[in-house]
């Protein structure tokens, strides 16, 4: 196989071995002489899937049996009003960092009174605000710890006395932090933990039930995690990648290992970005997402120049978003430190040509 730099922002980048292991189970799963995709959710054998896939999130982030996992179709969108439709019944606390938090708040305020406590618009969604005061009377907080479109991260998550809620679609199991003072974190598969089609969502069993409202079945998080995720049919697929990811995550070193490899790859492209006169970053430098880094040309005239030499590279996905422009760098868990360090050196390169 050709070797491509995957820098995609979502659906993103995949460990191969998991790539290889997903493709055999799709000729000949567990020796069944059957595809992992042509047999029954209640078999024996997608079961310990199914069970294998939501223990392990709870291994990884060392919940204990207060909580619950579910695997979700209908992507963080769907969770954009679930979330509010399960959990709001006063009011509930936004704080807006970006076009994924805005799409959470507008989602929300079809449901109940949302309050948006903190907003980084002002300035482009270049930063996270920090001060803000959260209402004690708000049924939860809802925050986006990474912001994948304008590359800004929660380096610090808020202190909360009220349910914490968050969005951490594009960087969950990218780094350790302390999972039990979350109530409820969902994530689209596809950007950092699977390929697209599931989502998965833990929770405090005990902030469920509190709306009163009747909830059509398939919006309900109680019934999912009654039937083990299992409800309806579940995207079967999506929840093997999904899991066959987390077993690579555990058995390299889990969280800390992770967390050490994102952190230097981060640091080898930022060291490149800031000594690097031909470009620029686009946010402060205090709130750099590890994952998906944005970046200017300091002359816009050269961008062909640039990509064509991130062509000859092998340099795939570091187009920014449409809606923003520029470049953007998606370094999720599974691109090797290798294609960083490609990256940069392009990026030197391109510097010694036309500085
Ligand atoms: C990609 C993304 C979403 C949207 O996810 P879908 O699965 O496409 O609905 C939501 N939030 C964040 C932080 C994202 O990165």
């Amino acid at each position: 196989m050709k070797k491509v730099h995957n820098f995609s922002a979502g659906p993103g980048i995949l460990p191969e071995e998991v790539i290889r292991k997903a493709s055999e189970a799709i000729l000949n799963f567990n020796n069944l002489g059957l595809s992992l995709i042509e047999i029954s959710h209640r078999s024996k054998d997608f079961e310990e899937v199914m069970a294998r896939a939501r223990s392990l999130v709870k291994e990884l982030l060392q919940l204990n049996d207060d909580y619950e996992v579910v695997y979700l179709q209908g992507g963080a969108s769907l969770q954009f009003h679930m979330v509010p439709l399960n959990l709001l019944k006063n009011k509930a606390a936004y704080i807006n960092t970006g076009t994924w938090a805005s799409e959470a708040i507008a989602e929300a305020k079809k449901v109940g009174k949302v309050d948006v406590i903190a907003s980084s618009e002002d300035r482009k969604f270049t930063y996270i605000p920090s001060n803000f005061e959260i209402p004690a009377d708000a049924d939860y907080l809802h925050f986006t710890s990474n912001n994948t479109i304008y590359g800004t991260q929660w380096k610090k998550f808020p202190e909360s006395t009220i349910p914490l809620v968050c969005d951490m679609s594009s960087d969950i199991f990218s780094r350790r932090f302390d999972a039990s003072k979350f109530s409820l974190i969902y994530a689209g598969a596809q950007k950092n933990m699977g390929p697209a089609g599931t989502t998965m969502v833990l929770f405090r069993k005990d902030i469920l039930g509190k709306t009163g409202r009747n909830l059509p079945k398939m919006l309900d998080y109680e019934v999912h995690y009654k039937k083990d995720s299992m409800f309806n049919t579940p995207p079967v697929f999506a929840v093997y990648v999904s899991m066959l990811t987390l077993q690579w995550i555990k058995d390299n070193g889990g969280l800390e290992w992770i967390e050490k490899l994102n952190e230097l790859k981060a640091q080898t492209f930022y060291d490149q970005l800031d000594s690097n006169p031909m470009f620029v970053g686009t946010v402060e430098k205090e709130f750099r997402s590890t994952m998906n880094a944005t970046f200017l040309l300091t002359n816009p005239a050269l961008e062909g120049e640039f990509d064509k030499m991130l062509k000859e590279a092998g340099i795939s996905g570091l187009k920014g978003h449409r809606s923003v422009g520029g470049y953007r760098a998606s370094m999720y868990n599974a691109l090797p430190l290798e294609s960083v360090k490609v990256l940069t050196s392009v990026m030197r390169e391109f510097a010694n040509k036309f500085a």
